[in-house]
């Protein structure tokens, strides 16, 4: 998410109430996923290998601000899939800025210019647009030529429309730290802040081969930093969460900081992991059984380091030792020397493999409830012709 400072006091008094309720488990950003349909197929996604019928479907405008009422969290992101597609998106965002949370609505930007005339710049929304890098790395990921210059010019055009905006950048394996720090050289002369993460595995990502695993994730977010010294580069991540990148903090993750709402329901037990799904948000909290995920707990959660999973630790760990916090972001993040323990993996439980059940188990209800519709509407038109006939 970006961060004005607006968003720093609003969102910061939400985490200070929580903590001083001794609130255990609470959300910071809900992650609304209102459709799956892409207009790319970029080759580390895995959001968007499903049947026809399920990229088909949306949630409704109520069924968004629902959930968004029923989570309570103060900043919503709205990934996808691509949610320009999304007919309704424009009213989508406008009822949640309209209950002031602020709003981070992720794009490839392919259709951003188009559709900029459905959204009005507001302090509580920003645009997030996906760049993956400099022009080959961007490219390259979204397997797209001229996707850069698409992105690049969607960037400026929502600028110079008034809205606020940022770059979301996922990062792979093979992706030098020197074209890192080029890329966020240009996004600061761009003028926008940047989110930058890891790629999370996918187990369903079409190219399996260029995930980073945790030891080489550390390195190379070291290498960056060093090389960002005295460069003042915009980075929009919490100093607590870019240690943690850096190897200097052996964080647990904290997977219901960003509870996920798509068509399916209230994803267990995060973003990026679909295990199963629950009717509403209470459900998702009291029913899912926390302590079965995350790295050295289970084999999917291994390597994860994304920030999804992580920013909410983070903010916790920044309430815990506020000093700790201040230096970091003062001095910046230390880039050698030992860097903290890594979780054992001994004892983690081996992958579970669920994706096609959930997809079937959802495919068989849409039909259900299709017949059912069906079986309604051919009821009430019996009853007219009933009628009709009687008078
Ligand atoms: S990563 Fe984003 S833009 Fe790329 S295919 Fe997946 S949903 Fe679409
Ligand atoms: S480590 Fe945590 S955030 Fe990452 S996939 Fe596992 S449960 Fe999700």
């Amino acid at each position: 998410m970006g961060v004005s400072l607006r968003q720093t006091v609003k969102v910061g008094a939400y985490v200070l109430r929580q903590h001083l309720a001794g609130r255990k488990r609470y959300p910071l950003v809900l992650m609304l996923e209102p459709l799956f349909r892409c207009n790319l197929a970029c080759f580390g996604c895995g959001k968007i290998d499903y049947p026809d019928a399920i990229l088909n479907k949306r949630l409704s405008v109520q069924e968004c601000l629902d959930a968004v009422d029923e989570c309570g969290a103060p900043m919503v992101a709205i990934p996808g899939g691509e949610p320009l597609i999304h007919r309704e998106i424009g009213e989508i965002v406008k009822g949640i800025v309209a209950r002031k949370k602020f709003v981070s609505l992720c794009t490839n930007a392919l259709l951003l210019e188009k559709k900029l005339h459905l959204f009005e710049p507001s302090p509580y929304l920003f645009f997030s647009v996906h760049l993956d890098g400099i022009k080959e790395h961007h490219d390259k990921s979204v397997c797209l030529a001229g996707g850069f210059e698409k992105a690049v010019a969607a960037v400026k055009a929502a600028k110079a429309r008034g809205f606020a905006v940022n770059v979301n950048c996922t990062v792979f394996d093979g992706h030098p730290a020197e074209d890192i720090a080029k890329f966020l050289d240009l996004a600061k002369a761009l003028g926008v802040g940047v989110s930058i993460s890891p790629g999370y595995a996918y187990e369903r990502a079409p190219d399996q081969e260029h995930f980073l695993n945790r030891h080489k994730t550390k390195e190379l977010f070291r290498r960056v930093f060093a090389l960002g010294k005295g460069k003042n580069w915009n980075i929009t991540h919490s100093a607590m969460f870019l240690d943690f990148l850096a190897g200097n903090q052996q964080f647990h993750c904290t997977p219901w900081g960003m509870p996920t709402r798509n068509i399916f329901g209230w994803q267990k037990p995060c973003y990026l992991l679909g295990e199963g799904y629950a009717k509403t948000f209470t459900e998702l909290m009291e029913t899912t059984d926390w302590d079965a995920y995350g790295t050295g707990r289970y084999e999917k959660c291994a390597n994860c380091m994304a920030h999804c999973g992580y920013e909410a630790t983070a903010a916790k760990a920044m309430m815990r030792h506020p000093l700790q916090a201040a230096t970091l972001a003062w001095r910046g993040m230390r880039t050698e020397g030992p860097m903290a323990p890594e979780i054992p993996l001994d004892a983690q439980r081996p992958a579970q493999y669920v994706f096609d059940s959930n997809v079937q188990l959802t495919l068989s209800q849409m039909r259900a409830n299709e017949a059912r519709e069906k079986a309604a509407k051919e009821a009430v038109k019996a009853a007219a012709q009933t009628s009709a006939s009687a008078a």
